[in-house]
């Protein structure tokens, strides 16, 4: 084969092209899955020291354990697939059906019925025809479904490290349903948001999880220590500390004392606890149901966050001496907080009362950016 093979091909053609490769390469998978059942009937994976077929052919043939346990499963329910075989044959169902039935096969060996889930996977793509085959192997074995989901929650976890630089990396693993109520919360809030967003998935979801995170936790609980020289952002000031993290920066203490909600101590140059609760500058009570009540939502153009999900924002910051007065407060979201603290963004109201947003201009030397 050489790089560039279809070049001067017409859309179509290719399209021929890839459906015929298709076929090919699952007459290969079949024909693999055979050989790889034959394999596991011998005791050769042992004497070159594997733990089991599917190891030896995961390491050996540089596959997953995954795609080595499917052909697997093929390779040795082929003899009791004999319609489906003919349809990966024909090219009327792929291989990727074929394992899905395999899979089925072996779950609900007693009550399998090869012709109607054939005729259900000619009519569903691969992911389409898994999804129902897991309905049938509900409805054939509803107490060995419940405990193959029971099993899934055994292996739950989730980890939390810290890099050096105070980053975290998340990892872990959910069951099905429990996986699906955390996808349930982050979507709505991974949507696209407002004009200017311009962030990949991947970066709303991180954003979503922060939020729910937030949201969640009753704003009081997030402890932030700082001193008024880092609140005011001067030079040579300190960073603040804030629970499970590294110091944070002057700006996100700015964003935090912004929101009234969360609790704050600041200490004085005898390290003596001047202010707790800030409670004078609070947008509580009447004044943030009015608040509420006049913005609705976040005010950044194009959101639409609603208002128990944003944050009472001081156009001019309580620190440079501005007010609580509804005229100086607006609600912003948690992303666009970020955005007109941290991000460097400007949000002004034009003279017929809407909102605009400036972006960031160069600050030393480097464009501040919001977060994508
Ligand atoms: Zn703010
Ligand atoms: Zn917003």
């Amino acid at each position: 084969m050489t790089v560039g093979c279809g070049v001067g091909m017409s859309g179509e053609l290719l399209g021929y092209k890839l459906v015929g490769l298709r076929q090919t390469i699952d007459s290969l998978e079949l024909e693999f899955a055979q050989t790889a059942a034959e394999f596991a009937g011998t005791n050769e994976y042992d004497e070159q020291g594997s733990t089991s077929p599917i190891d030896w052919i995961r390491h050996t043939c540089h596959m997953t354990s995954t795609t080595a346990a499917n052909c697997l499963a093929v390779g040795e329910n082929l003899e009791r697939l004999p319609e489906s075989f003919q349809a990966v044959k024909s090219g009327e169902i792929g291989f990727a059906h074929l394992t899905v039935m395999a899979r089925t096969m072996n779950a609900v060996p007693d009550r399998f019925q090869e012709g109607r889930l054939l005729e259900q996977a000619r009519e569903n793509s691969p992911g389409k025809f898994h999804h129902i085959c897991r309905h049938f192997r509900h409805a054939a074995d509803p107490k060995g479904y419940a405990a193959e989901q029971a099993e899934q929650v055994e292996n739950r976890s989730l980890h939390l490290s810290m890099w050096a630089d105070g980053s975290y990396l998340i990892n872990g693993i959910l069951d099905a349903v429990g996986g699906a109520a955390v996808r349930t919360a982050l979507e709505p809030l991974a949507r696209v948001c407002g004009e200017d967003d311009t962030r990949e998935r991947d970066r709303r979801l991180a954003d979503a999880l922060v939020e729910l995170a937030e949201g969640a936790m009753p704003r009081p609980q997030i402890q932030v220590t700082s001193s008024v020289e880092t609140l005011l952002g001067l030079a040579g000031a300190s960073a603040a500390e804030m629970d499970f993290s590294l110091p944070i920066s002057a700006k996100t203490v700015e964003r935090f004392a912004c929101d009234s909600g969360v609790t704050r101590v600041l200490l004085g140059s005898e390290s003596t606890v001047i202010d707790v609760g800030r409670s004078k500058r609070t947008v509580s009570g009447p004044a943030r149901r009015a608040l509420n009540a006049r913005d609705g939502h976040c005010r950044w153009p194009g959101c639409d966050r609603p208002a128990k999900s944003s944050a009472a924002h001081h156009v001019v910051h309580w620190i440079h001496g501005g007010s609580t007065d509804l005229s100086n407060l607006i609600l912003l979201c948690h992303r666009h907080h970020w955005m007109v603290h941290e991000g460097h963004w400007q949000i002004v109201r034009s003279d017929d009362g809407r909102m605009l947003t400036i972006p960031p201009t160069t600050t030393f030397g480097q464009l501040a950016r919001g977060p994508d």
